[in-house]
């Protein structure tokens, strides 16, 4: 019999779903009406032995709970900050993500934002399409990289990615992080003394609550009007009210966001704001990075099933 599993989130490809069927009684929740999901919680739930979803999506402990069976839930995603991990391991539950899949693409685009921020790209871009070059409107000269300090808050996987590209743009490296890190003498001793130092603040720590709103007030206007925010890891890192504040009021210099409080809603003010470039959380969103992810999303739950050792399991 194949096993029943549960399949949350939207970046599942129909040819990738109809693979699934193949190998499992696949339950497409987010593909459900309301009335089929109604019926699939009242007959089918009790059996579900898999979970395949989204860093996004996630799964919080009440939508676990609804799944007695439940053996183990793959992340499509490295981050787990929507994920219940204390109430899937208490009931033994294993569970997989996907990091390294995806480091180097997230970190070119943490890359493409700084750049786009530094030299105003997308501003030029408006002013090009706008008729402003054939008008002669004055420019202002954009910053240079070299010598400038990229302090990275995060420097694990990604965070490292991105100093590894930023070294080759002539930036100095700094970071924050709870443990020391691959080079302590590069390390901050806290978030707040990293902006203060930084021309860049580069945000690539998880999410969840023990770094939510970590980049507050304080933070911003340590990085200063001179400063830039990017942010591609979880926008609950950011305060976001006090980074529109801190923006509108110019006492931070720009930002570059992948990544917001309320997803997929952006503050109006951030979409005014000449200073700041938005991408609609795409960091992942390669043809080849996303590939990758969905084999070794998929290969967990194969792993799994066919008793062998996960290919990617989360620390207990
Ligand atoms: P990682 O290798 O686990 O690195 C995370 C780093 O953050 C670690 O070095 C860790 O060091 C530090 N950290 C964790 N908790 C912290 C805390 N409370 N305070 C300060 N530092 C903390 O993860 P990764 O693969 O680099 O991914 C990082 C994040 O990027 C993911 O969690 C995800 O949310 C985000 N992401 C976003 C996208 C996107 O599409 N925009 C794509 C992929 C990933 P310590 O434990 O020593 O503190």
């Amino acid at each position: 019999m194949k096993p029943p599993i549960a399949i949350l989130g939207t970046v599942w490809p129909d040819a990738v779903l109809a693979a699934l069927d193949q190998q499992f009684t696949c339950h497409k929740l987010t593909r459900m009406t309301g009335e089929q999901r109604a019926g699939f919680f009242r007959a089918e739930a009790a059996g579900v032995r898999g979970v395949l979803t989204t860093g996004v999506a996630g799964i919080d402990a009440a939508l676990a709970a609804q799944f007695p069976a439940l053996e183990i839930v793959a992340v499509h995603g490295v981050g787990l900050d929507a994920v219940a991990l204390e109430a899937l391991a208490a009931r033994g539950i294993v569970v997989t993500n996907t990091p390294d899949v995806l480091t180097d693409d997230v970190a070119d685009l943490a890359v493409s934002l700084l750049l786009a921020a530094a030299r105003r790209i997308p501003a030029l871009d408006r002013y090009v399409r706008a008729g402003h070059w054939a008008d002669k409107r004055p420019l202002q000269p954009s910053r240079s990289l070299r010598g400038k300090v990229a302090g990275i808050y995060g420097y694990g996987r990604i965070g490292q990615a991105v100093a590894a590209r930023l070294r080759g743009f002539g930036m100095e490296i700094r970071y924050f992080q709870r443990s020391d890190g691959p080079e302590p003498a590069l390390r901050s001793p806290s978030l707040q003394a990293l902006a203060g130092a930084s021309d860049y603040l580069l945000v690539c720590a998880p999410g969840g609550p023990a770094t939510c709103h970590a980049v507050d007030a304080a933070v911003l206007d340590a990085l200063g009007p001179e400063g830039t925010l990017v942010n591609i890891a979880r926008g609950s890192v950011v305060d976001e009210a006090a980074l529109v504040a801190a923006l509108a009021s110019k006492r931070l210099g720009g930002a570059a966001l992948d990544v917001f409080e309320d997803e997929p809603n952006v503050p109006a003010a951030l979409t005014t704001l000449e200073n700041v470039v938005l991408t609609p959380h795409v960091g992942s969103l390669t043809v080849e990075a996303r590939l990758a992810m969905r084999e070794l999303a998929i290969g967990n739950l194969l792993a799994h099933f066919a008793g062998k050792p996960l290919l990617s399991p989360v620390d207990a």
